[in-house]
């Protein structure tokens, strides 16, 4: 332990001498993390001897993703020993920053959905309240990408491997998951279906510490491992063979689901995640199950983890031997479900045949559900539409979705417009079959990693301004409206986001030796990449604003540097042929000697959780120009308001309520809205064809983009141009692509008026504060868990 500057130095150099020297940073970092890891260690013991002691209700996250990013740095900030540990490292000629990207970055998770189980974790710790994340410990995160040649590749990665280990194997709870086999029911007696020759898999719980603000509440990250079972649970044959099918289940991040074995391998993953977290959740009970409701919460994060709700069916009526009544009460009283998309390829379905292969009981389990279900819906005088829709199993399939509305007590979208869309259309008749259900629940981030750790300047700033008040409760950022008039606060914010840009310049260059014009105007776009998110829109207004340049000599525009960010789904090749184009594109500008003062395409490699910490706030503009109804919340984009970026975007998910915050005066907005999309996609009425008949501008540069010219070769964007053409432009590029470009003409006159755009900029720093998860997570502690705080001491 240490509790000041030199309690830290003495206590750093003792165990650095331990090491051979001089000790590479990779050592450093290690002794670091080893010292804080310990720091935590009482509060984490304290915390869970509370928790058992005072029989509080637990929170359980589950969820297939969980995005954490890097560990070292943001548990300094919760623990309130950044600075000191910094200035400490100074003494001794380390610089933690260093230090801090020598840890591995665990990719377990894709995008927002991940990262949004990630800020609650931080959020639910922070406020000192009783929750966990259950979810898979991959051995490789997601892919790390690269470039070659302007297209994607992918290299896996092995974050465990050289990792310091933030977490802890707990032997001593490990469970054992069955798959296939068969069922065998005796005919006399009560029903106890008994399961046959399964194949056992173990499950092993690797702890990981999540450490709430100001220290004190340490909860559990846990995170589940495939394992070869024991001996007496080992199938006859080739154990080595056996030995590589188990491990693959937490072997790589939600495998490629375009083949029948992808896809089983993700039911294995999933059923693998809540089978064992329940068992644990059962097993290690201090109360009668009946009372499990009043014990427990459990939220589920999408419907990856929805074979909760039969197997905790299962474990109450099979291993508890309760009645179906009985067992159907609690379970629907215990488990929350997040509905996280809208778009139809998303919502997850499973072939019937599938299931009962890999699960026979809990297919069983689902097959009732249904059959109960329909039963009820019958009643009901419902026309067969509506009731092929409430239909669980229908046409060979389960829909997860429709399972998980049926067996959970409260349903949510994840910002305003998503849930109304959800209750309207999406869910129609299942939000009239249960009008209680349903609520909204907007996303939010967490402020101290976001705003707190990511940029500590524009922190000072504010505190210097307002205090700090606003760390523990972000609404009191509103005090910074008082300052929107102040020259003074403007420069210094004005400074501030110079600082952060000329960082991220610096950056740039030591990664990936590219130049980039600090005075710029930074515009970014970062992200996954998917045809709704509409990097294509971007970089084909960018391709506009190029032959602008090149026709009119009189147009010689601000200098702007355009930034995309994200990485394309494996087999996504709609996806990559973006990146490709976008890396073409940006060599045609960046090489052309006009050209490359007014603009400036950068494509920066491999996203993830601490590239976004660089990049956020160095922002002037954020691109949230998804085809509006089509993104659900989106959470980069409260990213970027918090640091003071403007939006230019669209009405769609969270950016709705951004929009509510600041102003339309505060922001950019254009484009279609979600009613006139979901009009033009219901009565067919829009054709992406006249618009590249009509349209000088479009014309000349759809001509160029199909020529194959923009993306060297017409082998590149032929997945482009079946989108575009073919299948008449889905995402509505082309049809909001002008309206895009004089809302980007606005944005730049407006960013010539210096103390505007500062002002601008204020304002959404000062309304952000709705964003923080702190927000969201009270929201779901009060209306869906019910939560008490623990104790602090
Ligand atoms: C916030 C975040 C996302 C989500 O971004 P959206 O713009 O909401 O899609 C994805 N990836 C990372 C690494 C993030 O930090």
């Amino acid at each position: 332990m240490f509790y000041s500057k030199e309690e830290f130095k003495e206590n750093f150099v003792k165990l650095l001498e331990q090491q051979e020297q001089p000790a590479s940073p990779k050592t450093a970092y290690s002794i670091l993390a080893g010292m804080v890891r310990e720091f935590v260690q009482r509060d984490w013991d304290e915390t869970t001897y509370l928790y058992q002691e005072e029989q509080r209700k637990q929170l359980y996250y589950f969820s297939i993703e969980f995005l954490i990013g890097r560990m070292l740095g943001q548990n300094l900030v919760n623990l309130s020993l950044y600075e000191m540990v910094s200035e400490g490292l100074d003494e001794l000629g380390y610089s933690l920053a260093e230090l801090e990207e020598q840890e591995p970055e665990p990719g377990l998770g894709n995008g927002g959905l991940g990262r949004l189980a990630a800020c609650f974790m931080d959020s639910i710790a922070s406020l000192q309240m009783p929750g966990h994340g259950c979810g898979i410990r991959y051995k490789g995160g997601l892919f790390s990408q690269g470039l070659s040649d302007g297209f994607q590749t992918e290299q896996p990665t092995d974050w465990i491997n050289d990792s310091v280990g933030w977490d802890t194997r707990r032997e001593d709870l490990a469970l054992y998951i069955p798959f296939f086999g068969k069922l065998q029911v005796s005919e006399e007696g009560p029903f106890k279906p008994e399961h046959k020759d399964a194949k056992w898999v173990k499950a092993v719980p690797y702890d990981m510490p999540i450490v709430g603000a100001y220290g004190n509440t340490v909860n559990t990250l846990r995170l589940w491992q495939a394992e070869l079972p024991e001996q007496q649970l080992l199938p006859d044959g080739d154990i080595d063979a056996y030995q590589q099918q188990v491990e693959t289940i937490s072997d790589r991040l939600y495998p490629d689901d375009s083949t029948d074995e992808g896809k089983l391998l993700r039911l294995k993953q999933q059923y693998f995640l809540c089978s064992a977290s329940l068992q644990t959740i059962v097993k290690n009970r201090d109360f009668p199950i009946t009372v499990l409701a009043k014990h427990v919460a459990i939220q589920i994060n999408d419907t990856h983890p929805a074979l909760a709700i039969p197997e905790l069916m299962r474990i109450l009526l099979d291993e508890e031997g309760m009645p179906w009544e009985e067992a159907w009460g609690i379970t629907t009283h215990t488990i929350s479900y997040t509905n996280h998309t809208i778009l139809e390829e998303a919502m997850e379905k499973w072939s019937s045949r599938m299931l009962e292969q890999l699960l026979p009981r809990v297919y069983m389990i689902i097959q009732e559900i249904d059959r109960r279900f329909k039963e009820k819906c019958h009643q009901e005088n419902l026309e067969p539409e509506a009731l092929k829709k409430l239909a669980i199993i229908d046409d060979g399939m389960v829909k997860m979705a429709t399972l998980a509305v049926v067996g959970s007590y409260k349903v949510n979208g994840v910002a305003k417009l998503h849930t109304d869309i959800l209750k309207m259309r999406e869910m129609k008749e299942l939000n009239e079959h249960f009008p209680h259900k349903f609520h909204n629940k907007t996303n939010g981030i967490t402020h101290r990693r976001w705003l707190m750790k990511a940029n500590p300047e524009l922190s000072d700033l504010i505190s210097s301004a307002i205090g700090d008040e606003w760390k523990q409760d972000t609404m009191k950022l509103h005090k910074l409206n008082e300052f929107t008039q102040d020259s003074v606060f403007l420069g210094d914010f004005k400074a501030v986001k110079q600082q952060k840009k000329n960082q991220l310049a610096d950056y740039l260059l030591d990664q990936q030796t590219v130049t980039i014009d600090p005075e710029s105007i930074y515009d970014m776009h970062i992200k996954r990449f998917h045809g709704y998110k509409r990097q294509l829109m971007n970089i084909l207004h960018i391709q506009m604003l190029y032959n602008r340049i090149k026709e009119d000599a009189s147009y010689r525009p601000h200098p702007r540097t355009f930034f995309f960010a994200g990485k394309a789904a494996k087999s996504y090749q709609f996806a990559k042929q973006v990146i490709k184009l976008i890396n073409t594109i940006a060599e045609q500008i960046n090489t052309d000697p006009v050209a490359r003062h007014h603009l400036h395409v950068v494509f920066v490699e491999d996203y993830s959780v601490s590239r976004a910490e660089k990049m956020f706030p160095a922002a002037d503009i954020s691109e949230q120009i998804s085809t509006a109804s089509k993104e659900a919340s989106g959470t980069g984009n409260m990213k970027f308001m918090m640091n003071g970026a403007i939006t230019l975007g669209t009405f769609d998910g969270a950016t709705v309520e951004i929009i509510e915050q600041t102003g339309e005066d505060n922001a950019f907005i254009f484009g279609l809205s979600a009613q006139q999309v979901m009009q033009f996609e219901k009565e067919k009425t829009y054709h992406a064809r006249e618009f590249i008949e009509k349209d000088h501008e479009i014309s000349r540069m759809v001509s160029e983009l199909l020529s194959g010219s923009l993306s060297k070769g017409p082998e590149n964007i032929d997945f482009i141009r079946r989108q575009l053409i073919d299948e008449n432009d889905p995402f509505f590029v082309l049809k909001d692509i002008q309206h895009y470009a004089r809302t980007h003409n606005r944005a730049l006159a407006e960013y010539e008026d210096n103390l505007a755009w500062q002002e601008m900029s204020v304002v959404n720093i000062a309304q952000s504060g709705i964003f923080s998860s702190d927000r969201t997570i009270r929201q779901y502690s009060d209306e869906v868990w019910g939560l008490e705080k623990v104790h602090s001491k």
